[in-house]
């Protein structure tokens, strides 16, 4: 198993965000955690970055604590995170934000190698490289979060919400490059709104609910299951 979260508890102040989560991928697989508006599924991605701290739990990479990890050597173990939001830095250029992502890197050779693969999934972001951030389309502004979180050459890649506000084409493609990336090696852990798209595109997927797992089955059982039609695929 690549990555083991075991009951897992989170707490913003007083309030307790996650009560006991626990959740395993595998090498190669694609797991999506579905839910609606605040059951937790951000939350979840923030402490596998060490973006916010664990209450209590433990949170392992093939056996390793990161829970107890700072988020700069989470990155460095090989796991990195395209946010919510999309989160560029609107004043650099792409390129300068695809740099940002190679913090980690002290190969110059790898790193050019690896910005070349960014550019063949994104050959988009190739042609607007000078271009200020802020100036590209949302779709463009995905497709610049997740290459940089690619830039690192994660083992992981966790994905939060990249369809949020895109046109239904642009969804498309961004969901190719997802499989893409996930055939070149990466595992990856996709949080959506999207029920319907990301159970498509996942091998398996988690339902929360006001910080529960109350659902963790393959991706196709979860599609025809009769409670996530209703509740996250609008019936069938
Ligand atoms: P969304 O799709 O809206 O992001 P989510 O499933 O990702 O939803 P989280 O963002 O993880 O949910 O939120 C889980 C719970 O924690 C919610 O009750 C939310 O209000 C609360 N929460 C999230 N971030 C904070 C914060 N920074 N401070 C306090 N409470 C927070």
């Amino acid at each position: 198993m690549l990555l083991e979260i075991k009951n897992l508890h989170v707490k913003y102040g007083n309030v307790e965000a996650l009560h006991g989560v626990n959740i395993q991928v595998d090498e190669g697989e694609i797991v999506t955690i579905l839910g609606a508006n605040g059951a937790g599924k951000s939350t979840t991605l923030l402490a596998i970055s060490g973006l916010v701290s664990v209450t209590s739990g433990q949170i392992l990479f093939r056996g390793d604590a990161l829970h107890r990890m700072s988020a700069d050597k989470i990155v460095r173990a090989g796991i990195t995170q395209s946010p919510e939001g999309r989160r560029v830095f609107s004043t650099l250029t792409v390129r300068e934000n695809l740099n940002l992502g190679a913090f980690t890197a002290n190969d110059p050779g790898r790193v050019r190698k690896t910005l070349g693969w960014i550019y063949e999934l994104f050959p988009r972001l190739e042609e607007r490289r000078e271009q200020l951030a802020g100036t590209l389309s949302g779709g463009e502004q995905q497709m610049l979060a997740m290459g940089r979180a690619l830039m690192a050459n994660p083992k992981i890649l966790l994905l939060d919400e990249p369809s949020l506000g895109l046109a239904p084409i642009l969804v498309r493609t961004i969901f190719d490059t997802v499989r893409e990336i996930n055939r070149s090696g990466v595992t990856v852990i996709l949080v959506e709104q999207n029920a319907r798209v990301a159970l498509k595109l996942a091998h398996r997927g988690y339902v929360m609910e006001v910080g529960n797992i109350v659902l963790a089955d393959s991706a196709d059982a979860l599609l025809s299951d009769a409670d996530v039609q209703n509740a996250y695929l609008g019936g069938k």
